[in-house]
């Protein structure tokens, strides 16, 4: 049994789903029948795969633990530390 077409074009999310191989069947359809989704999808599978690479080829060990602490937001505990009771 072959799933019903959905008209619907993809939004964003869907094709990000797509382009990680998680889009529902029903929809995956739609990629195969609509040329404007196809090239929207192929483009994000195409940014997903050069993100991948490089991650792959990251220089230096430890890269993403580097990005990670860039974008670290503060903790919202942080000011307000109080004197530990127990110290
Ligand atoms: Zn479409």
């Amino acid at each position: 049994m072959s799933p019903t077409p959905d008209p619907r074009h993809l939004t964003p999310d869907e094709i990000e789903l797509w382009a990680q191989g998680l889009l529902p069947a029903a929809r995956d359809v739609h990629i195969g029948e609509c040329a404007e989704c196809r090239v929207a999808a192929e483009r994000e599978r195409k940014l997903l795969r050069e993100l991948a690479q490089l991650t792959r080829f990251a220089p230096e060990f430890g890269f993403v633990e580097r990005v990670m602490a860039k974008v670290k937001i503060p903790a919202p505990s942080g000011p307000h530390l109080r004197p530990d009771s127990d110290a």
